[in-house]
């Protein structure tokens, strides 16, 4: 349960990023949804390369299973870009998202064959394929990005929390999953989306997904997110680090280890940030349009709340 800008809503754990010997995971999908049903997750979405999964012939093993694929057309610069593609039909046309040698930029004709088919598109790992912030800004239609990835984690490229920012200070406020890209067993249990909604149903799944009713974690929890009259709150379990992220240098430390400079480690339930104060006119020449609060615990694990829009 979490109240989430006002509204009490459950959560559901859910890793929404999964390969599986449907492409090129070492797990079958019945085995892989086993692993994260034992580990206690809710909802799993199958993102196999270029193919789409037969969901009836899966054991959910309790849980709810949406079909998915991560399609692969040229990005232009870069010659093979990464789109997950959640709550696709199983005879989903996937010829628009194979990589063709001519290397025409073709991301856009994939967000928008998964959006007349009522899915979503995010953009995976954008680190790890080279993207810059301008050429994922150019696209329209895209539901988020990853904030982290943890099967890129072993090259170095599992966050990317300096291309979100990029992406909201030209405007861009798109919501961040964490997933795990789960291929074989050092990917699993890393990452994963608590969705905020009413029920485990793909209805209300897809649209708390699509709204941004969502937060992004390797560990914390959020117990609650509150905007009102330009006071940002949150409550959540034991962190050592609470800083609100905004545009250029505006980083709004809360708690954090050392930040009284004796050498304290902080454990903090608790923040509150107060939008008037920080962003008073006289208080700050840098115009700031977007705030976001990420967390860090003693053991190094983040997690994320989406962006809201600053007035
Ligand atoms: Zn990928
Ligand atoms: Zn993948």
């Amino acid at each position: 349960m979490i109240e989430f800008y006002g509204k009490k809503l459950n959560t559901y754990r859910a890793n929404l990023h999964t390969h599986s010997t449907t492409s090129d995971g070492k797990f079958t999908p019945n085995q892989v949804m086993e692993l994260y049903s034992k580990a206690g997750y809710d909802v799993m979405c199958m993102t196999d390369h270029l193919k789409t999964n037969h969901i009836a012939d899966i054991d959910p093993h309790g849980m709810l299973v949406i079909s998915g694929i991560e399609m692969h057309p040229a990005g232009g610069r870069i010659h093979r870009s990464h789109l997950l593609c959640i709550d696709v039909p199983e005879d989903f046309d996937i010829s628009v998202g194979e990589y063709r040698r001519d290397g025409e930029n073709r991301m856009q004709e994939v967000i928008d064959a998964v959006n007349a088919e009522g899915g979503l598109c995010f953009f995976a790992h954008p680190y790890w394929c080279g993207f810059r912030a301008e050429e994922i800004a150019a696209l329209n239609g895209l539901a988020g990005i990853e904030v982290y990835n943890t099967s890129t984690r072993y090259i170095g490229r599992a966050y990317n929390m300096q291309l979100w920012d990029e992406l909201c200070d030209m405007g861009v406020l798109l919501p961040a999953l964490a997933v795990d890209d789960v291929h074989r067993p050092r990917d699993l249990f890393l990452g994963w989306t608590e969705v905020c909604c009413e029920e485990r149903t793909t209805e209300s799944i897809m649209a708390a997904l699509k709204s941004g009713s969502y937060y992004s974690t390797q560990g914390p929890r959020f117990k609650r997110i509150s905007y009102r009259d330009g006071i940002f709150e949150a409550e959540f379990t034991p962190v050592t680090s609470a800083i609100g992220m905004s545009n250029q240098c505006r980083g709004f430390c809360a708690a954090a280890p050392n930040l009284a400079g004796d050498g304290s480690v902080p454990e903090v339930t608790s923040c509150r940030f107060d939008m008037r104060d920080l962003f008073a006119p006289g208080k700050t020449v840098i115009k700031c349009n977007y705030f976001r609060l990420q967390i860090i615990d003693a053991e190094g694990r983040h997690a994320w709340t989406n962006p809201i829009p600053i007035p």
